[in-house]
């Protein structure tokens, strides 16, 4: 059997796992993502778990294949560079993929977070059957990993559908990238739990904010129903482009659940411009949120 190690870098958590040649997780942590400290440390502390994991697994070493990384963008993914992600904002320009194979003997990889996830929905998920899907994380960020005629779309660094910063709503304001009306100043994690308090007048989580959601309460109703619609129209945007027969969402806001899926369905089937598009799936990543650090180890395996 061979294996592989997955480490998925996001703006909260960093999760690693050593994963078998089925997609199976062995081993797995979860660590906070600490932006107190430097980047160097952070990555150095990634490297002592990675070594922790290898060393308590029963694997010789000579079974596993390489390490695959997956971290938010903008990156440089051929240099194995992490360029200046938005939500790990001390990270600038850090030769992730050196600081790693520095420790390490086996091949390093490094790929977009959404890319790898799409990889591992297509490899043991829910695009198992699919050539034509894009895969939207909804997380601390908003990003789509795209697969077009069975192939994964990397573009020139590896950045293709960063769709966070995609234009949703100008009347909302301005984001972080200088821009107005960005679905991720709108509806990602972080934007939720932020505008859900400012509502409220009280702090709030993107979980409590969605539980008074559930709880009928009518101002935070008309700004859920916004951000179901915005997601809604991002999937429009991406199945409009791509010619997608299948949508998968993941990352932490998809715990939301059916009324999620079910109003982003609906404004799918009325507006995607294609009749065939508007029979479009939208489903929830069935490796749930472990999608990222499979989709990681999945680098090493290829998939695609
Ligand atoms: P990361 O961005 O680090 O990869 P996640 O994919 O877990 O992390 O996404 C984190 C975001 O998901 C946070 O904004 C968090 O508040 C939100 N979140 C976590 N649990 C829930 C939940 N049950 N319902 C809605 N949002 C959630
Ligand atoms: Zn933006």
């Amino acid at each position: 059997m061979e294996y592989s190690v997955g480490v998925d870098i996001g703006g909260t958590k960093i999760a690693i796992a050593v994963v078998n040649q089925k997609g199976e997780m062995i081993d797995q942590t979860v660590i906070p993502t600490d932006l107190s400290i430097p980047p160097e440390a952070m990555i150095s502390k990634i490297n002592d778990e990675i070594r922790n994991m290898i060393e308590k697994s029963s694997i010789s070493e000579d079974e596993i294949i390489g390490i695959g990384i997956g971290a938010p963008g903008p990156l440089d993914s051929k240099n194995g560079i992490i360029t200046c992600p938005p939500n790990l904002k001390t990270w600038v320009d850090i030769p992730f993929q050196k600081l790693v194979q520095q420790s390490f003997s086996i091949p390093v990889k490094l790929e977009n977070d959404a890319s790898a996830a799409a990889l591992a929905e297509k490899w043991i998920g829910a695009a198992k059957e699919n050539d034509n899907f894009a895969y939207m994380t909804v997380s601390t960020g908003i990003g789509a990993g795209i697969v077009v005629d069975g192939k994964l779309l990397r573009g020139l660094k590896g950045n293709a559908g960063d769709i966070g910063h995609t234009v949703v709503d100008p009347s909302f304001g301005q984001c972080s990238c200088g821009q107005y009306g960005c679905l991720e100043s709108i509806a990602s994690g972080t934007a939720i739990a932020k505008r859900g308090s400012e509502i409220m007048g009280r702090h709030l989580s993107t979980k409590e904010v969605f539980d008074l959601y559930a709880e009928g309460n009518e101002k935070i109703a008309d700004f859920i129903e916004n951000v179901f619609r915005v997601l809604g129209v991002a999937c429009v945007t991406l199945i409009n482009t791509f010619d997608t027969e299948k949508i998968v969402i993941g990352g932490g806001v998809s715990k939301a659940g059916n009324p999620l899926f079910r109003s982003i369905q609906s404004y799918v089937s009325q507006y995607a411009l294609n009749p065939s598009g508007r029979q479009t799936e939208i489903v929830p990543a069935k490796l749930e949120q472990s999608a990222g650090v499979v989709g990681a180890a999945a680098l090493c395996f290829n998939i695609m």
